[in-house]
């Protein structure tokens, strides 16, 4: 298998998704992004990168970080985060209130804003280095020192978050917040700001694709956690469209409304896309596209 062939080809077969969709406004610091761009890497279990387009460009991982949390309270802390958060699709917009009421205070899933919420609580609960514990295991996977949080993009969320201040207030009037709203809130926009590259992307999870090793050999999770984040990733980790991402791509993957993906082809790599146009449910047009043309070329979906 040519990989760096086929990236090659996949750039030029979603050029002119690239202009379709629409940058995540509601973030003023993501507004100013432009359309037109697109990167795709390719990070191997042993550690080989092929990489294409845009693919050293640095964008706001944003909704993506969620993996990293929930990868860092796994591993700290075991299974006792599922007795605060379920792990059901939502079939909702990742910011929805409504569920959370019905459902009294446990979010649908930990990739929805509700259940991440109280899943960076437990890390600040849990974790020595917090609230920079995701940001220090991206430098450490990608080797990248400096990869770290975009300030404009925290503080334009920062100014512009009620909804997520709804949610997480809402959390606590059920008890299921351990730590100060402000914290919280403050922790996870940070880590929703994190920014980094395709290359970056596609290192930073390889533990995903490893059985949970790390790039330093030791193991961050267990064959059985990595199991687990994974199968969450494809019931939930693209929000109310995670049935059409597997019908097309027929992989875990992640999503963030700056424009990038991630997805895992288990025991084998992982593939990050970024172009920022959206589409309805919060998901990289030309993103959803170039993953289906890669799944579909190789054949390396979990189908
Ligand atoms: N920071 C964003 C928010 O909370 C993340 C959403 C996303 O990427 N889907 O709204």
């Amino acid at each position: 298998m040519d990989i760096q062939n086929l990236l090659d080809d996949i750039v030029g077969a979603v050029e002119p998704l690239t202009l379709q969709g629409d940058v995540a406004d509601y973030i003023p610091g993501l507004a100013s992004v432009g359309l037109g761009q697109f990167g795709i890497s390719v990070a191997t279990r042993n550690g080989d990168v092929f990489s294409a387009g845009d693919a050293d460009v640095p964008f706001s991982i944003q909704s993506i970080s969620k993996v990293f949390a929930l990868a860092l309270v796994l591993a700290g802390d075991g299974d006792r985060i599922w007795r605060r958060v379920f792990r059901e699709p939502s079939g909702n917009p990742f910011n929805s209130l409504v569920q959370l009421e019905h459902e009294d205070g446990i979010p649908r899933n930990p990739f929805i804003n509700a259940g991440a919420l109280v899943v960076t609580d437990r890390l600040l609960s849990i974790s020595a280095n917090a609230p920079t514990a995701v940001r220090e295991l991206l430098r450490q996977e990608t080797g990248n020192p400096s990869i770290d949080s975009d300030a404009d993009v925290a503080r334009s969320e920062a100014a512009h978050g009620h909804r997520n201040s709804s949610l997480a207030h809402f959390l606590a009037s059920y008890g299921n917040l351990e730590n100060p709203v402000e914290e919280v809130l403050e922790a996870y926009i940070n880590q929703c700001a994190l920014a980094m590259s395709c290359t970056d992307l596609a290192l930073a999870s390889r533990f995903l694709a490893t059985n949970g090793r790390r790039s330093n050999g030791t193991s961050l999770l267990s064959p059985l956690q990595t199991k687990r984040i994974n199968a969450v990733m494809l019931t939930c980790g693209t929000y109310d469209a995670a049935g059409e991402f597997a019908y097309r791509v027929g992989l875990p993957g992640k999503s963030g409304v700056g424009g990038g993906i991630v997805a895992v082809v288990p025991n084998n790599c992982t593939v990050s896309v970024w172009s920022p146009g959206l589409g309805r449910s919060g998901n990289s047009v030309a993103g959803v596209a170039a993953l289906d043309e890669f799944t579909t070329r190789t054949g390396w979906s979990i189908f």
